[in-house]
């Protein structure tokens, strides 16, 4: 028995990197997962057959997210394939898809400003907009976010901006909905070893400085994080809610003091 038997979730982006990690976790517990990609058909086959093999359940739902109307195919594509799964609502909302940006204020385009703002914050919300009504109560809802937020890195001023718009929605959000018992909390990683990092994993000076400022010593991996989402998505993370949970192994908590 998972702790997410006969429950139903929508994790945005699980074709790969964290958000296919969490698509793995909660077909884990059980849950029957919608894995939405913006394009990559093989990768997102992936994620269903990863979760397969381990004897879980999963469909794969397609929308480019900046598209026009891509919520809406989201959300035509996601009722389609629960009723075919047998089941008639949903329970949990992930929502983490997102794009990076690394430019600082005087490199930022209003293009790149807006094409940010449409995919991290404008897509969730109005996902989560059409989620509602599907939504049972005792649901939960969570948002990846980016521990950017909380350190001062003027190289990805963008991003930031949108990642803390995202959190901004949780307590809101978690006030409007407490009374269904439906929980809304933002996850903030800190650098996850994804496709979004790749680059800068590949460069040893850039990791060394980075484990260096970070209390547990190392770059987090996909599961680090979907660790958390699972908890806060499962039974006993119902009392916790508009909260936003720093995932990042303690990166730049202080000054850390050879021991
Ligand atoms: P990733 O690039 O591997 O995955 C991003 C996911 O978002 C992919 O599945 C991609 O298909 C989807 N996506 C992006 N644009 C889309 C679009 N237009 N339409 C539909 N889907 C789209 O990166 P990741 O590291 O797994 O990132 C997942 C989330 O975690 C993002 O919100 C990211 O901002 C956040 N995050 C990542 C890190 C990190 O270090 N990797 C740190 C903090 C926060």
């Amino acid at each position: 028995m998972g702790e997410l038997d006969g429950q139903s979730a929508l994790v945005t982006g699980g074709s790969r990197g964290i958000g296919r990690a969490v698509a793995v976790r909660l077909a884990a517990e059980g849950a029957l997962v919608a894995v939405h990609y913006g394009g990559n058909d093989a990768a997102a086959a992936k994620t269903v057959a990863r979760i397969a093999e381990a004897g879980g359940r999963a469909f794969t739902v397609r929308a480019r997210f900046g598209e026009s109307r891509a919520v809406q195919r989201l959300f035509d594509g996601l009722t389609t394939e629960l009723a075919d799964h047998g089941a008639d609502g949903l329970d949990i909302l992930v929502n983490n898809a997102g794009i990076h940006s690394a430019s600082s204020i005087g490199q930022l385009t209003e293009e790149e400003f807006e094409r940010l703002l449409a995919i991290n914050v404008s897509t969730p919300v109005f996902v989560i907009q059409r989620a509602l009504p599907l939504l049972r109560d005792g649901g939960r809802i969570v948002n990846i976010g980016s521990a950017s937020t909380r350190i001062a890195d003027p190289h990805q001023i963008g991003y930031t901006l949108t990642k803390a718009a995202l959190a901004a929605l949780g307590p809101s959000l978690a006030n409007e909905l407490g009374r269904r018992a439906i929980t809304v909390n933002t996850v903030e990683p800190g650098v996850v070893l994804t496709d979004m990092t790749a680059h800068y994993a590949k460069v040893p000076e850039a990791v060394a400085g980075l484990e260096s400022i970070t209390a547990l010593g190392r770059i987090g991996e996909p599961e680090d994080v979907a660790d958390v989402v699972g908890f806060l998505a499962g039974p006993r993370g119902r009392w916790v809610t508009g909260q936003t949970i720093d995932v990042s192994g303690g990166t730049y908590l202080g000054p850390i003091t050879p021991g």
